[in-house]
């Protein structure tokens, strides 16, 4: 395989501010996926180390939870500005590990860095309450306590904001850290940590470990009693495991699972304004994202004009090595997730799907997915059960705006949903019938850190972003007082 080493990259185990070897010397390699090259070979944690990382939470926790919350503001505040300071370096080190084109790596470290300095501010709004009790008349003092070592697993397809989503909070409620990155891209956390270091986190209170053994190393951190929350971002079928995992020792779980997006076009849409909504909701981050359109439902009326105009802009996307400038569309994550993208595209097409644009398979080296738009995709196509995942937006035509909401709450998700009318009334009451955590009217972005992000129904537990987000990380105490 061929190898184009990155200077100075870190490709250890960060345990307690120093860099580790794994216990048993194991490591796993990291390719780029534009490229297939090998890009770094990075230690692989075992469960020991795992345990090794909690000896150190555990040690950094009293600190970290009794500094001054404006001294814990300042250092939040300090990392959103050294992330900004290296955006482009870290920007090219996503692409190189996930295969996204530069913008949108560029936008996800900016977001990335948005959630320290969110939380910075949340950090010194940890506030209580005093009241009366109705009957006894007893003073009731509630306030919140960090609650204590929190676990963090992250998927792929955000490197890095999926991580610092949770990380800033963590440390803003006082709590320290030992968070797992995906397999497939552990460099861009690794490489936060010298930045982390500079904006004066102490040792111990964060730690990373990579590993290819995921299952076992988070399951043996679970099961420890020092642990106190874990907080999950990937699919439904891992976080259902930690669920159980987490059931045995009570452990306050945070999930962000999947998704199955409807996007909605309603028969008094503005096409124009509605096609810029679905490029973003699709092919932002190539359609990696859990809050990518999946399903999009078109009235009658508008759907010819929506899905030409769509298959128009979608063809005309650069696809090529997320590095190159001018590349809109980068490379899948791996050569399973392209894999399974041919797949729903081959499953929708023998069940009468037509292809407007795209739906070819690109040669590598490389795993590259044309942007693709079917029509007329059946109800029972695959890729309307299931996240695509890719580039592929999958429509169908709807008459009954009554039956539509039934038919977009079809799904055991419900992470988000688009709505795009003119009419706010029509749009809002449309919304409440939807059980999604979060709905885009005439909006195909929802994603803010000061917004509470996250699912319904088996896309999640708990919200990350808003108040809500460090609120995961704290636990109320209620002291009855009488004075
Ligand atoms: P994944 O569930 O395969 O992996 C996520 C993380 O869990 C990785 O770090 C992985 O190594 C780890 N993992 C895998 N098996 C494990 C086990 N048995 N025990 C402990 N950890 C384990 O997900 P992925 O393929 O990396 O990411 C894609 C999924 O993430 C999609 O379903 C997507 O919708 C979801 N996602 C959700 C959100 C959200 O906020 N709701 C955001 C981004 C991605």
């Amino acid at each position: 395989m061929r190898h184009t080493p990155i200077p100075n990259l870190p490709t250890k185990l960060y345990i307690n501010g120093e860099w580790l070897e794994a216990s048993d010397k194991a490591t796993f390699d990291v390719t780029n996926p534009a490229t297939e090259e090998l890009v770094a070979t990075v230690a692989s944690a075992t469960p020991e180390d795992g345990l090794l990382a909690l000896d150190a939470a555990q040690i950094a926790f009293h600190d970290w939870a009794h500094r001054k919350p404006r001294e814990r503001a300042e250092i939040l505040r300090k990392a959103f500005e050294l992330i900004i300071d290296q955006k482009e370096e870290l920007a090219r080190l996503v692409t190189i590990e996930n295969g996204k084109a530069l913008p949108d790596s560029r936008a996800e470290i900016a977001y990335a860095a948005e959630f320290f300095r969110w939380n910075a501010e949340e950090a010194v709004r940890n506030i209580g309450e005093v009241s009366r009790a109705p009957s006894s008349g007893a003073r009731m003092l509630v306030h919140h306590k960090p609650a204590g070592i929190a676990v963090l697993v992250t998927p792929w397809n955000y490197p890095a904001a999926m991580g610092t989503r949770k990380i800033a909070p963590a440390l803003a409620a006082g709590c320290p850290v030992v968070i797992k990155p995906a397999s497939e891209t552990p460099l861009t956390m690794l490489a936060l940590m010298p930045i982390l270091e500079a904006a004066g986190v102490p040792p111990g209170v964060v730690n990373v470990l990579p590993s290819r053994r995921s299952g076992l190393l988070v399951d043996t951190m679970l099961r420890d009693p020092r642990v106190r929350v874990v907080s999950f971002t990937g699919s439904t079928e891992v976080g259902r495991k930690l669920l159980r995992s987490a059931a045995d020792s009570v452990i306050n779980p945070a999930m962000e699972l999947g998704g199955n997006a409807p996007f909605v076009v309603l028969a008094d849409a503005n096409v124009d304004i509605a096609v810029e909504g679905a490029l973003v909701a699709k092919m932002r981050n190539l359609g990696e994202a859990c809050t990518a359109a999946n399903r999009f439902f078109v009235h009658d009326s508008l759907y010819d004009e929506f899905s030409r105009k769509l298959a128009h802009r979608m063809g005309a996307m650069r696809v090529g090595n997320g590095l190159e400038e001018g590349v809109e569309v980068g490379s899948l994550v791996n050569s399973e997730t392209r894999t399974k993208v041919v797949e729903l595209v081959e499953d929708a097409i023998s069940r009468g799907a037509r292809v407007l644009t795209g739906g070819t398979v690109i040669e590598g080296p490389g795993y590259f997915c044309p942007p693709t738009v079917l029509v007329d995709v059946p109800a029972s196509a695959e890729c309307f059960k299931e996240e695509i995942f890719g580039p592929v937006a999958a429509l169908t035509r709807f008459t009954d705006e009554d039956e539509l909401a039934t038919r977009c709450n079809d799904t055991e998700y419900g992470l988000v949903a688009y709505i795009f009318t003119e009419d706010l009334r029509r749009g809002l009451a449309f919304a409440e019938k939807l059980d999604f955590g979060m709905i885009g009217l005439n909006r195909g972005l929802v994603s803010d850190p000061a917004a509470p992000f996250g699912g319904m129904k088996q896309s999640g537990i708990g919200r990350e972003g808003a108040h809500e987000g460090i609120m995961e990380f704290l636990e109320t105490q209620y002291i009855s007082v009488e004075w």
